[in-house]
């Protein structure tokens, strides 16, 4: 294992890795931005590093400043999290070469699945269930474009190969728009992406969000710790995920899993993973892998008792996973609330200083958040303050439990979403289960 690590990230995260190293005994070297000085597993670090301005494409984001944080610092290697570098294959490049180790898979794999033309043909290779049309870059050619288009049926979707965040995408639902969707889609995703490769596939209309988390070593072990529902979305922004997926049967896990893992040991993947699908009329279709842990890793934690932040130290440190296949149990249901300091009504983010701060407790509660009382929320990151998890022996308890704890939360000086969040758990068809992807919007009339 390593002696000591760089957490490249900040926030809730950033503290999670750092209690994932305690429990590992290995030390944490914190970097933060001028703005961050005060977040609190900087203060926790065993030493931190200011890399810059609050800015965070001058500090988060900014390589050579995180690769001289380790240089300085004797660190091993360095965790980058989600969102920020977490995804950037350069960076994982240069991590490796400045002598560090990427906790995270290597920049060409990190390349390939940011591509999602080339993703989608190495899923199609392994096996992974994808959405109708040949996911081949579009050319100029009308006629050819036209045809597909009939073939694969109406609504189709305009994707940039680039694409990413929900952004370089057209949905076009008649024959005349066709043409143009496809020019402004290419011109848009030219300008925005710097890469103006295009495909289409067919728009599917009422999918459930479900994904799959998978993990596997440089050892060739590969396996799936089943999947989550992340159909609660607005903007498609996640905002409730839960696990295991509502109304998913053992037998649909068991080889949607599988697929999954063999597909990590096909294209060599090795860390934490999550593939994507839209779920619709009982048929799983791939739309991207994630190469990182994710927000709402908790969930499986909770209904798995794996520590996947303490799993991707392991494998990044070279060492085999800890559990096989056979050992993955699934107890009971685990449900996450997001947590952001911004309106419930407008979402406006709502920055500030933290004056009251009770966190909620008993069983099944956990909470992920760097908060504490006198903490001030800066205007310069995403405004998602933290997490509340809820575990119980099935949904409904789960249901139960974070009502509660909703209840009970007390976060005071900024607006949060939290009386959105207790909305949601009142709703009596998010209490059925397996909403598709528009409920949320449609309930808060978007
Ligand atoms: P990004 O990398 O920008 O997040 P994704 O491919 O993951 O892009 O798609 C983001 C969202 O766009 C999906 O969660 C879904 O809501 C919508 N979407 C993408 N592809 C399709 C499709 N073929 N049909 C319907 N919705 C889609």
């Amino acid at each position: 294992m390593f002696e000591k690590i760089v957490i490249a990230n900040r926030g809730e995260i950033a503290l999670r890795i750092l209690r994932a190293c305690r429990e590992l005994g290995v030390k944490v070297v914190a970097v933060h931005s001028e703005a961050d000085r005060n977040l609190k597993h900087v203060r926790l670090a065993d030493e931190s590093v200011c890399i810059g301005p609050a800015p965070s494409s001058e500090s988060y984001l900014n390589i050579p400043a995180l690769i001289s944080a380790a240089e300085v610092t004797d660190a091993e290697a360095i965790h980058p999290g989600y969102g920020f570098l977490s995804e950037n294959a350069a960076f994982s490049d240069k991590v490796k070469e400045s002598g560090f180790v990427f906790i995270g898979p290597d920049g060409d794999t990190i390349r390939q699945m940011g591509d999602k033309i080339e993703a989608k043909r190495a899923m199609q290779a392994a096996n992974i269930p994808c959405v109708p049309g040949n996911g081949d870059p579009l050319t100029a050619h009308a006629e050819t474009n036209l045809k597909m288009a009939r073939e694969i049926g109406y609504p189709v979707i305009i994707k940039a190969a680039g694409g990413g965040g929900g952004r370089g995408m057209r949905t076009v639902h008649t024959e005349a728009s066709l043409l143009n969707a496809i020019l402004l889609t290419k011109t848009e995703a030219g300008s925005v992406f710097g890469n103006d490769t295009v495909y289409m596939e067919k728009f599917l209309e009422d999918p459930r969000h479900i994904e799959f988390q998978i993990l596997a070593d440089m050892h060739g072990n590969a396996i799936h710790l089943g999947e989550r529902d992340c159909s609660m979305q607005r903007r498609h922004q996640k905002v409730v995920e839960e696990a295991p997926a509502p109304g998913i049967t053992e037998e649909q896990r068991k080889m949607m899993g599988e697929r999954c893992a063999n597909a990590c040991v096909e294209i060599g993947y090795h860390g934490a993973g999550t593939f994507e699908f839209l779920y619709e009329k009982g048929e799983f279709f791939f739309i991207e892998m994630n190469t990182r842990i994710q927000v709402e890793h908790p969930v499986t934690e909770m209904i798995t008792g794996v520590d996947l932040v303490k799993e991707q130290l392991r494998i990044a440190a070279g060492e085999p996973l800890s559990i096989t296949q056979d050992q993955v149990r699934l107890m009971g249901h685990a449900i996450e609330c997001r947590l952001n300091a911004e309106d419930p009504k407008t979402f406006m983010p709502c920055p500030g200083t933290i004056d009251a701060l009770h966190f909620p407790g008993g069983p099944g509660i956990r909470c992920e958040t760097h908060l504490y009382n006198g903490y001030t929320v800066p205007p310069h990151y995403d405004s998602m303050i933290g997490k509340l998890i809820a575990h119980g022996d099935d949904r409904n308890s789960a249901i139960a439990r974070m009502q509660t704890a909703l209840e009970e939360m007390i976060v005071g000086g900024i607006k949060t979403n939290i009386p959105l969040q207790r909305e949601i758990m009142a709703d009596n068809a998010f209490a059925v289960g397996s909403q598709n992807i528009h409920y949320l919007e449609k309930k808060l009339g978007m």
